[in-house]
């Protein structure tokens, strides 16, 4: 049997014992093929590169939940594809429990929106379905024990009503439980998400909480994109503010002060009041055109 076989038909990539779950180091991105970061500042004569990600360094380890938060274009998506392994880097090691993305079955990625194919035929039980092939393999059929999985899922995120219907007729928040659904059907335990809140009502926004609270037990680490600032510095232990290079990485009040953002938003951001009572109102939009608000104090 070839090793890619062998990695479709097993249960992925054993994790190397005492590793973070997930180490980037010294990681670039462009989006231009064969093209290293030294031939790019060739080409372009100055230290300016049209890199996505740039140089970047950091850890998370078992049960942090991490928001990633910067201006469009700040390579939010480009991050968490790079930890799902859809996208290699162009310098620098990705390591997920000490190895790198490709063949691991423990990462649940959950694309934003506007990059998932809502026409696509395919039911709900079928969606969260395709999050079992890393454990059953390819090729093989479902067991009775993997619907059964299935159907713990959509339990779990309150979709069992939804099992039979085609994916495209769901409203925003059912499809994101779909697909967080999913993820917990492949005992995801490095969950991306991104930009899973863009769009979503109060009570939805709500509901994707509470699942991520009811996978503390389990130590599900979570990387969530998000342009909701608010959300970010109450919701999650630690805050990433991205604009192509780390601007800070740390606990939210530390991460989101007047000077960091100004470093990611430039003058997208305007700050109204003063000391505790301060409102951060960075005029950048998401897919649904969210103005995010943050209320620091
Ligand atoms: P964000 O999610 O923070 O809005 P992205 O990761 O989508 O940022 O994009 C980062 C940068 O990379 C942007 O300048 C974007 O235009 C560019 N980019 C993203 N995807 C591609 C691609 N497939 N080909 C070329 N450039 C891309
Ligand atoms: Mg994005």
């Amino acid at each position: 049997m070839t090793t890619i076989a062998k990695k479709l038909r097993g249960k992925g990539i054993a994790h190397e014992p005492g590793a973070p779950t997930l180490t980037l180091e010294n990681v670039t991105v462009a989006y231009v093929s064969g093209a290293s970061s030294r031939a790019l500042r060739r080409v372009n004569g100055t230290a300016e590169t049209p890199h996505a990600l740039e140089n970047i360094t950091f850890e998370v380890f078992r049960g942090e939940r991490v928001a990633i938060v910067g201006p469009n274009g700040a390579g939010k998506s480009t991050l968490l594809k790079l930890i799902a392994g859809v996208l290699r880097p162009t310098e620098g090691e990705v390591r997920v429990f000490g190895h790198g993305p490709a063949g691991h079955i423990c990462i649940g990625y959950v694309p934003q929106r506007s990059q998932i194919d809502w026409s696509f035929p395919v039911t709900v039980e079928d969606v969260v379905m395709m999050g079992r092939v890393g454990q059953i393999g390819l090729f093989r059929w479902p067991r009775r024990q993997d619907w059964a999985v299935v159907r713990q899922a959509l339990a779990r995120v309150n979709a069992s009503h939804l099992a039979g219907k085609q994916i495209g007729e769901l409203s925003g928040g059912q499809q994101q439980r779909v697909f967080i659904a999913r993820a917990l059907a492949q005992e995801a335990e490095l969950l991306l998400l991104d930009e899973p809140l863009a769009g979503l009502d109060a009570p939805s926004r709500e509901a994707i909480f509470q699942i991520l609270d009811s996978l503390r037990p389990d130590g599900v680490t979570v990387l969530m994109a998000t342009h909701d600032l608010n959300v970010a510095a109450e919701r999650f232990e630690r805050v990433m503010l991205l604009n192509r290079r780390v601007v800070a990485l740390g606990p939210g009040t530390a991460v989101l002060t007047p000077d960091h953002l100004l470093q990611a938003y430039g003058g997208h951001v305007q700050f109204m009041g003063e000391g505790a009572n301060t409102m951060i109102l960075a005029d950048t939009c998401c897919d649904h055109g969210e103005l995010p608000l943050n209320k620091r104090g």
